[in-house]
């Protein structure tokens, strides 16, 4: 039999190895080579097509399938070149519309929904990795007033290269993503606090330098960010609560006077690198950590 029973899957990548030859390594017992992957076909397809929920065409994918498996045949059938190049499509089409689901389509970044699942996963998975797991809020200082003096599109455009920013010199497997508006959070895993606010300091730096003249003339921009940082991923700690943690520390570097990396050590709050000098660290809101 074929994999007729296993029910709706994620679609495999297409690779040659999905088109086996006369005698192919997937080829089940009795089965014709061109049978079988006409049935493994009819399955993609139908599969590709549940995904999008178009089940009356999934359906009839099934049943054609099913027909193959059955059908007595003594001459094994040729696979239409056009089902070929359908699956292809399908599969083109389902990776693009996966792909525009996790991402936000002013800035690239991942969204919303891709930081909560990732997040959830991580945790999940971390299974007692050396490192910790830390999240960084990012917010974008007097944000309001950049579109108040050079407009929407200006301001658009401060967001996708601040993303740009971020996004440069992430560890392995850490992610930006814009968690609302004028917001962006750092997901780094498997690193260590010191290294987490290191990581932070030099992206706050590196939005202050650089050169904003070059979107327009006199703009400036800087941002804020909360670093939480968790040594003991999953044990007792979920992602809404290490971000509430984050925004906590958001607002601290906010009300110190913006432009500042603030973090927690030992039950108390610090800002990174100069603003470290500053007097009055206002603790966060959220002190429920
Ligand atoms: P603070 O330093 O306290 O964060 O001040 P702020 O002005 O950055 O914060 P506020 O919450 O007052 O304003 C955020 C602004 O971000 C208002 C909103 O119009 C703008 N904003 C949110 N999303 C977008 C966007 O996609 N494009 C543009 N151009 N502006 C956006
Ligand atoms: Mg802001
Ligand atoms: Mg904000």
């Amino acid at each position: 039999m074929t994999g007729l029973g296993r029910g709706i899957t994620e679609p495999e990548p297409v690779s040659d190895d999905d088109w086996p030859g006369p005698g192919g390594a997937h080829m089940p017992d009795g089965a014709s080579p061109d049978g079988a992957s006409l049935v493994q076909l009819h399955e993609s397809i139908a599969t590709l097509l549940a995904s999008r929920g178009q089940w009356r065409q999934a359906y009839q994918h099934l049943r054609s399938a099913l027909e193959l498996v059955h059908a007595d045949r003594t001459e094994p059938p040729r696979i239409p070149e056009q089902l070929r190049r359908e699956v292809d499509r399908l599969r083109r089409e389902h990776a693009e519309a996966r792909e525009q689901s996790i991402r936000d389509s002013l800035t690239a970044s991942y969204n919303r929904r891709y930081l909560d699942q990732r997040l959830v996963t991580l945790l999940s998975e971390w299974g007692g990795k050396p490192g910790g797991l830390a999240v960084a809020l990012v917010d974008l200082d007097w944000f309001k007033q950049v579109n108040d003096t050079f407009g929407h599109l200006i301001g658009d455009r401060v967001l996708q290269r601040v993303v740009e920013l971020l996004q440069d010199g992430l560890p392995e497997d850490g992610f930006c993503a814009r968690y609302g508006g004028e917001e962006f959070a750092l997901v780094l895993p498997a690193v260590d606090g010191p290294t987490a606010v290191a990581m932070a300091e030099a992206a706050r730096i590196k939005v202050e330098n650089h050169d904003w003249n070059k979107i327009v003339l006199g703009l400036r921009v800087t941002v804020s960010i909360g670093v939480a940082h968790e040594p003991a991923p999953g044990v007792g700690v979920g992602p809404e609560r290490q971000l509430r943690q984050a925004d906590g520390l958001l607002y601290t570097a906010k009300q110190s006077g913006r432009n500042a990396v603030a973090y927690r050590v030992g039950g108390r709050t610090f800002l990174a690198g100069p603003a470290a000098g500053r007097r009055a660290v206002t603790e966060p809101r959220a002190l429920a950590y």
